[in-house]
């Protein structure tokens, strides 16, 4: 059986719980790549420029294209052009915490994320990954209240730090459209060296 690209769970794609976002939304993008991945990246929402027009989370925008860049150096995708917008993943999924786009980009409110969140719920229920990477600081904060039970300190401070514990690790990552190249390789390293604790 061919296994799609996108939305490999098989999640609904008739959902209307955010009136704002289903009239702005071309598309529900849910998450893709390997169902059985380690490593799960977590965005924020659907880029109005990326992710909504491709149907594919982390593309054509300039964060999927930084973002796509770290998946290839990291071994994470089969591509070598960032610029791919069917990207082969592996061991590796990427998804968003609002899976709708936001009017003019914008942050999404408590209620969207609440309405949401049972797709990122079931996503990480099924791929059972070893370490979870929240993109920026809602999805961050999210992934520490859901998983930690604690607030989680503002991204800028916890930047590519490593949170052992169970049911994951977790390894916070600045958002790639305000990441520096330091901040771009300090993620890198923090991730290459969880790649090494795995093979030992
Ligand atoms: S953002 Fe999520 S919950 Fe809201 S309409 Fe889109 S898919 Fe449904």
């Amino acid at each position: 059986m061919m296994i799609p690209l996108v939305n490999p769970l098989n999640l609904s794609q008739t959902c209307f719980r955010c009136a704002e976002l289903v009239r702005n939304r071309r598309r529900i993008v849910h998450g893709y790549g390997d169902a059985n991945a380690d490593f799960l990246f977590i965005g924020e929402a659907s880029g109005k420029k990326g992710a909504d027009l491709t149907g594919v989370p982390f593309t054509r925008d300039v964060s999927g294209l930084r973002l796509q860049r770290l998946l290839i150096r990291l071994g994470l995708s089969q591509e070598t052009d960032a610029r791919c917008e069917s990207p082969r993943l592996i061991n590796c999924y990427v998804t968003n915490l609002v899976r709708c786009n936001p009017p003019e980009n914008r942050n999404p409110t408590h209620t969207e994320i609440e309405n949401c969140q049972p797709y990122l719920v079931e996503e990480i229920q099924r791929i059972l990954p070893k370490v979870v990477i929240p993109i920026g600081n809602f999805a961050t904060r999210w992934v520490f209240r859901k998983y930690r039970g604690i607030s989680s300190e503002p991204i800028m401070r916890i930047h590519a730090s490593v949170f052992e514990g169970t049911p994951f690790t977790i390894v916070p990552m600045k958002h790639p459209a305000r990441i520096s190249h330091r901040m771009l390789a300090e993620i890198e390293a923090a991730l290459r060296q969880f790649m090494a604790s795995l093979q030992s």
